[in-house]
């Protein structure tokens, strides 16, 4: 990218963007590269199906006209955002072919929740440096665990953690048998730098120096405004209470709910909302070191399409351009 003028930053937890966080630098990147390089776009035309002839791709059928070429590659992207023009074509491409679709899931998805009042009250709160984790309580198993940022929002969980545990819970076996039982479980530590006593100290000084104040006022230098009602709802105690009557054990009872604030896992967001499509195009099938199809020749496959998807942080667009760089250098 910088050979081609676009200068690149790394945030934390690897992800890497434009320096100056406009996507249209990036396209404006690959258009300046694509015009040194004399490639024809054809744009507003829809590619229908390929052309196969004894076993060797053709070229493509478009809405418009039939194009031929030696070699084609299926780069149609996921199922997920058709917004952006991926509806899930290639993979009908390829079936047609004798290609096998590994099943079409989403994957770095938002996270609905069964505490939807919950959620409601602090939508459009985020929250930085939180650990989280999401566990099976059947089985007292952790899926998932991390530490960054996230958000609530009016259906739930979103936010870069929250995304990359969906990746985790997606392939997780038996999960829409868990999720019907809310027996999947986000647990969320508010106050991660804290152990349980050093949180203590911290409201033992709070409360001491608000001591005639009622507890549903005395938790604004330790809360997020929109956390402070779900949180003093949670921890059961009497918002009216005077800070000076609060005992050692709802005390406790508060600090347990900011290290383990749990919400309960409905499932995920539509499709259409992931950030990428997980399963697609079955690798066995495919030539790694060419991107080749094993079924037909002259038929390659890069990008999204193919069943292989990583975390956010740029990680899937380097495989599309890997696997689209690996495709192409044949040609
Ligand atoms: C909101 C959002 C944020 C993302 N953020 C990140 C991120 O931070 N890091 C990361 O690594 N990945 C991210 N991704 C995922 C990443 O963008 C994709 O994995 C990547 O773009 C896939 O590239 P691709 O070329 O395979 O497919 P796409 O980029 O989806 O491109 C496929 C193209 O094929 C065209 N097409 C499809 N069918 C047809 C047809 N029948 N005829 C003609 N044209 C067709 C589509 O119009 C589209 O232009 C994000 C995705 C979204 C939606």
């Amino acid at each position: 990218m910088k050979k081609q003028g676009l200068e690149v930053k790394e945030e934390r937890g690897n992800r890497i963007f434009p320096v100056t966080d406009r996507s249209i630098d990036v396209l404006k990147c690959f258009e300046k590269r694509l015009k040194e390089v004399k490639v024809k776009i054809f744009f507003e035309e829809i590619v229908k199906d390929i052309i196969v002839e004894d076993g060797q791709a053709k070229g493509v059928k478009t809405n418009k006209q039939n194009i031929n070429a030696d070699k084609v590659i299926i780069a149609t992207g996921g199922k997920s955002y058709p917004l952006t023009g991926s509806t899930g074509d290639g993979y009908e491409f390829a079936k047609r072919q004798g290609h096998t679709i590994t099943e079409i899931k989403p994957s770095l998805v938002p996270l609905t929740c069964f505490e939807k009042e919950l959620c409601l009250e602090m939508q459009g709160l985020s929250l930085r440096n939180v650990g989280i984790f999401i566990e099976d309580i059947e089985k007292n198993k952790k899926i998932y665990e991390d530490f960054g940022e996230m958000i609530f929002t009016h259906f739930g969980v979103s936010g870069p953690i929250i995304l990359s545990g969906s990746s985790h819970l997606v392939r997780y076996k038996n999960l829409d048998n868990l999720l019907q039982k809310k027996k999947i479980i986000l647990h969320i530590d508010l106050k991660p730098a804290l152990s349980k006593e050093k949180l203590d100290d911290r409201i033992l000084r709070d409360f001491s120096e608000m001591k005639n104040k009622k507890f549903k006022n005395s938790l604004d230098k330790l809360l997020p405004q929109k956390m402070i009602n779900p949180i003093i709802e949670f921890s059961k105690i009497n918002p009216e209470k005077q800070v000076n009557e609060i005992t050692k054990k709802e005390r406790e009872q508060l600090v347990h709910i900011i290290k383990d604030l749990k919400i309960t896992i409905k499932g995920f967001r539509p499709i259409d909302e992931a950030i990428i499509t997980s399963g697609g195009i079955n690798i066995k099938e495919i030539n790694p070191s060419t991107m080749e199809s094993k079924i037909v020749k002259g038929l390659y496959f890069a990008g999204e399409v193919i069943d292989v998807d990583a975390y956010t942080g740029g990680f899937n667009l380097q495989i599309a351009y890997s696997t689209g760089f690996t495709a192409g250098k044949l040609f």
